[in-house]
């Protein structure tokens, strides 16, 4: 059974991740039927079409879920874990001109004003067609907590936790939610602040890093029970099968290796299945099947004696704006901890994808960027240079991580992306796409999956 079957009355096909999820009709779309033909939803390039029609389906999702909200319930709840302070939430309205600040891609805040001035913030899911199925949704959710709670125990500024509940019938809030901290500050913006600014915020990003060196786990995968460390599989869409009506995530793992190895097959298996990259197949086989003949050049193992304990915490979407800052740029809170997962140091303690230099990076240059090299240095001085290694070493992983499941719907974006990293490695370096291709087509010419696909395109003829 795949995560979604197509919502065409009579379809029994398994519906495209990603490509067949649309948020306008709000459906889930099979190869066939994602296509022009019979579906008539207007694309993201179209603008004048796509944002309008986007502004109207997020409308219609919020005044669902506000629907769905007890609000009374949970200012009940929030005052009685402060022991009968009274609090209020504000009224829920969809309203564009304040939603960038309480809507993220998956999350919508909501904040709790207590009468006596605390302030906390409810981060309710999200549900359109780009969500994970309920157990997911509850799962990752249950695993941000986790993640939230470990940090507790750090130096590491991050909100503290003080409820949550699942989208289970028992919940009377009648939503998944996270009771959290509400932190001052706001969402950095990198490209507005100065060199100053930025290397203040790049030093106590070292500090976490270093901080987050301390806590070494033994395995790969994502924290999962709130309150006692443990990890267990990723709590993440892309790394999930489904079987049945049982939901199968990936891990934990005990080795990188292993990590790639499972992923990357389930990604193959998704592409022969046809719930993934539907639109460009081939391509995509051919990327992921190549991909993993690269694991042992990426994932090299650390000696035998260091093998116990050697994964570290990893933010999974650290672009930059997952951290606040008051206006003296001094760090106060690192939020957004969905997806959060351990890996090994030369992934974790990484330059975050926020110093990566764009332009370049996408064009193909192996090249660090100057913050990302600013960055290495505060770590040298700080007394880490195993850490900062990991960042002047960084380039391939950051190579790697991205081609994994990339949108090929960027394929301009994808084509530089793969030819840095086939240079970064010195595995078909140089080669054009349709050079590669041909390659590879030849390469692979004995792989069963790849025939399967190849045969199935014919017949499509
Ligand atoms: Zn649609
Ligand atoms: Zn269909």
């Amino acid at each position: 059974m795949p995560m979604w079957f197509c919502d065409i009355e009579g379809c029994q096909k398994p519906a495209v991740r990603h490509f067949g999820e649309c948020i306008l009709c709000d459906r889930h779309l099979c190869a066939v039927h994602l296509q022009p033909a019979f579906h008539r939803c207007p694309q993201w390039e179209d603008e004048h079409a796509y944002d309008p029609a986007a502004r109207d389906a997020e409308a219609r999702e919020l005044a669902e879920l506000f629907g769905k909200i007890n609000v009374s319930a949970l200012e009940a709840r929030a005052s009685s874990l402060r022991h009968g302070v009274p609090c209020s939430v504000p009224p829920l309205r969809y309203d564009r001109s304040t939603m960038s600040a309480t809507m993220g891609g998956m999350n919508y805040h909501v904040e709790v004003a207590f009468d006596d001035g605390v302030r906390w913030m409810a981060r309710i899911r999200r549900s359109n067609a780009t969500s994970p199925p309920p157990a997911l949704r509850d799962y990752i959710l249950q695993s941000e907590v986790a993640t939230l709670r470990f940090l507790e125990r750090t130096s590491v500024p991050s909100p503290c936790v003080f409820d949550f509940a699942l989208e289970g019938a028992d919940n009377a809030v009648g939503v998944g939610y996270i009771l959290m901290e509400k932190l001052p500050g706001k969402s950095l913006r990198w490209a507005l602040a100065t060199q100053a600014q930025k290397n203040k915020v790049m030093s106590q990003l070292a500090d976490a890093f270093i901080e987050l060196s301390r806590y070494p786990f033994d395995r790969l995968g994502s924290l999962d029970r709130p309150g006692d460390g443990h990890v267990g599989p990723f709590a993440r869409e892309s790394l999930t099968d489904f079987a049945g009506s049982e939901m199968r995530p990936l891990g934990p793992f005990s080795s990188y290796g292993q990590y790639h190895e499972s992923s990357l097959r389930l990604v193959l298996d998704l592409i022969l299945r046809g719930e993934m990259y539907a639109p460009q197949a081939v391509d995509a086989y051919l990327i992921h099947r190549f991909l993993v003949d690269l694991i042992p050049l990426i994932a090299a193992e650390p000696p035998h004696t260091e093998r116990e304990q050697r994964h570290y915490l990893k933010h999974a979407d650290d672009k930059g704006d997952h951290i606040l800052v008051d206006e003296d740029f001094h760090v106060t809170g690192i939020i957004d901890w969905e997806w959060a997962h351990t890996a090994p140091a030369a992934v974790a303690f990484n330059s975050p994808i926020g110093l990566l230099p764009v332009a370049n990076f996408y064009d193909g240059a192996n090249e660090l960027g100057a913050d990302e090299a600013v960055f290495a240095r505060l770590l040298e001085e700080k007394g880490r240079a195993d850490l900062a290694a990991c960042v002047w070493n960084g380039r391939v992983q950051h190579r790697f991580a991205f081609c994994c499941g990339y949108d090929l719907a960027d394929w301009r974006g994808f084509v530089g992306l793969f030819r840095g990293l086939r240079d970064v490695v010195g595995v078909d370096a140089g080669l054009d796409w349709d050079d590669w291709k041909a390659v590879a087509l030849r390469r692979y010419e004995e792989d069963a999956g790849l025939r399967a696909l190849l045969s199935r395109h014919e017949a499509a003829r």
